[in-house]
């Protein structure tokens, strides 16, 4: 073969490659805007409206099942024990109860009257729902026949909780195995604030491919960039000695950084892509927003309203991911 031919065939490769996966539509929790969180209704949901990857947040029960849950502890504003009400904060931690004491909690249902239920005001309520395990939602992907869409694993544990969960090293492992044994490695990305869970990945499964979080402002604030000392969520890479984030996820490996959207300009996405890393906006709901962060350049956006950013991809003539019906 002529070597211009050669040339050409090993660029078009690369940018084959490098494309394979298009924009990257993430459903938050399922569809959360529309159906309660992290729940098998949910997930269904946003396959039927059609997303390039459900993204989902882990907790480990004390018998060592994986479920799909937000919190360490059960939130109580959309939680209900065996009585039907509401439970009491702080509620119990994931990893204090079996999977057969969680299975007697509903998450079917935002307590009316909280700041939760103000900002979901379209959820439908689905009384009965239970928190599921990653091996069910797994299946629902399998029985639904959508062999393309994408899983985010959030690993959720804190550094400055250590008791609440287990260790870092212990819990990435526990995912790591659980991803392999659904044969769903190609499929799945593992994302986290903890970036320790990351650095596990990437050394005993470096073909799951890790997503940085970040958010540089409020509570749960995880880069330090105005301390010396390292954050205590990022490995021990400290802001001062690379003066970006991007720069700090390169230095830790990474590929992919995924920002609360608030922080993201577009010269920083140009950063990113210039270190070679992907980026993610999380979490974006409104479809103005959602317009103005697609214009930055971002290989994909996290919503709960999967629904309103399709239409935004829709009418920029961007390809659509397919949608699958499946019953949870
Ligand atoms: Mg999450």
């Amino acid at each position: 073969m002529p070597a211009v031919f050669r040339l050409t065939l090993a660029a078009l490769l690369l940018a084959t490659s490098l494309h394979s996966h298009g924009f990257d539509l993430q459903a938050h929790r399922g569809a959360r805007g529309l159906t309660p969180e992290n729940t098998l209704p949910s997930f269904a949901q946003a396959l039927g409206i059609g997303v390039t990857t459900l993204e989902l947040d882990i907790a480990i029960t004390k018998d060592g099942v994986l479920v799909i849950t937000h919190d360490r502890a059960l939130n109580p504003d959309i939680t209900r024990g065996a009585d039907g009400r509401f439970i009491d904060a702080p509620g119990p931690l994931v990893s204090s109860l079996s999977f057969a004491e969680l299975g007697a909690y509903d998450v079917g249902r935002i307590k009316p009257g909280t700041a939760y239920a103000r900002q979901f005001s379209d959820q439908k309520a689905l009384d009965g729902t239970r928190i599921p395990r990653l091996a069910d939602l797994f299946a629902l992907v399998k029985k639904s026949g959508n062999d393309k869409v994408r899983f985010a694993i959030e690993t959720k544990l804190s550094p400055l909780a250590p008791q609440d969960t287990l260790a870092p090293e212990a819990f990435a492992r526990a995912v790591i195995a659980a991803i392999r044994e659904a044969g769903m490695v190609s499929r799945t990305s593992v994302l986290s604030f903890d970036w320790r869970t990351l650095q596990v990945i990437q050394r005993d499964a470096p073909e799951i491919p890790t997503v940085y979080l970040s958010i540089q402002r409020g509570a749960g604030e995880n880069i330090g960039a105005d301390k010396t000392e390292p954050s205590p969520w990022t490995a021990g890479i400290r802001y001062v000695d690379h003066g970006s984030v991007p720069r700090m996820i390169k230095a830790a490996g990474g590929h992919t950084w995924s920002a609360f959207h608030m922080d993201l300009t577009s010269e920083k996405v140009k950063e990113a892509k210039t270190l070679g890393l992907q980026v993610l906006a999380w979490t974006v709901n409104e479809p103005a927003r959602m317009a103005a962060v697609l214009d930055m350049g971002v290989d994909g956006i996290v919503t709960d309203r999967p629904d309103l950013l399709r239409e935004e991809m829709k009418r920029r003539g961007m390809p659509l991911p397919n949608s699958t019906t499946v019953s949870p």
